[in-house]
């Protein structure tokens, strides 16, 4: 990116034992954790070091999607994440009210450098659109990256955790918070892709990442 190195979304803490603890680790258990998916090793096996990072990118504030944000307390890095996103999580964590999904460890005031938006379409960089695709929560944004030479690709985040959520358009049960409204946005990003041909990348379908690593090293 001419604008330097960004990271769309961290992933989970480190240290789920002690982040999440008993019963979050039960009902949402990590099945493998090696070395190389500690989010500063994931950044140097890409050739650049977690100090390179000019910016974070959210489409949601998950604990699976955000809590990897540990690594950026107490520094500049900006954290760009759409107003209602940020203030519901701020509401849910504080309060108790969704507290299974957002963790106030990693929703710190002072010591991230948060910046927010409230367009329904935001071009943050050049290339990079943000789509307020609300339904899995409300701020949740479909994040659009066009490429000059590989096309445009959507980053879905959990608008769908897994193909079928798209394919199928199979709900998301408990997991989405306004079924109508996940309706809609699966309206708007099926226009989307149809519109610029757009490989869609899933919040937590394996098969489609392996694909797309094991196609090319890396995508211009
Ligand atoms: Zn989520």
């Amino acid at each position: 990116m001419r604008d330097g190195l960004l990271l769309f979304e961290t992933g989970c803490a480190e240290d789920l034992d002690v982040k999440w603890g008993a019963p979050l680790t039960d009902v949402f258990p990590r099945v493998q954790y090696d070395e190389e998916h500690k989010l500063p090793n994931a950044i140097k096996a890409a050739g650049y070091d977690i100090k390179d990072v000019k910016g974070v990118v959210f489409g949601h504030l998950h604990l699976d999607h955000a809590g990897g944000l540990e690594h950026f307390v107490g520094t500049d890095v900006p954290i760009y994440v759409h107003e209602e996103e940020f203030k519901h999580a701020c509401w849910a964590a504080a309060t108790g009210a969704d507290a299974a999904v957002y963790l106030t460890d990693y929703l710190t005031l002072d010591k991230l450098n948060w910046k927010t938006f409230n367009d329904k379409q935001v071009d943050l960089f050049q290339g990079l659109t943000l789509h307020h695709a609300p339904g899995h929560t409300p701020g949740l944004c479909i994040l659009q990256v066009n490429l000059d030479k590989d096309g445009t690709f959507i980053f879905t985040t959990d608008q769908y955790h897994v193909k079928e959520n798209h394919t199928l358009r199979h709900p998301q049960g408990w997991l989405a918070r306004d079924h109508t409204a996940w309706i809609r946005s699966s309206d708007m990003v099926e226009r989307l892709q149809r519109l610029y041909n757009a490989t869609l990348v899933y919040g937590h379908d394996l098969e489609t990442a392996e694909t797309l690593i094991k196609a090319k090293k890396f995508y211009e």
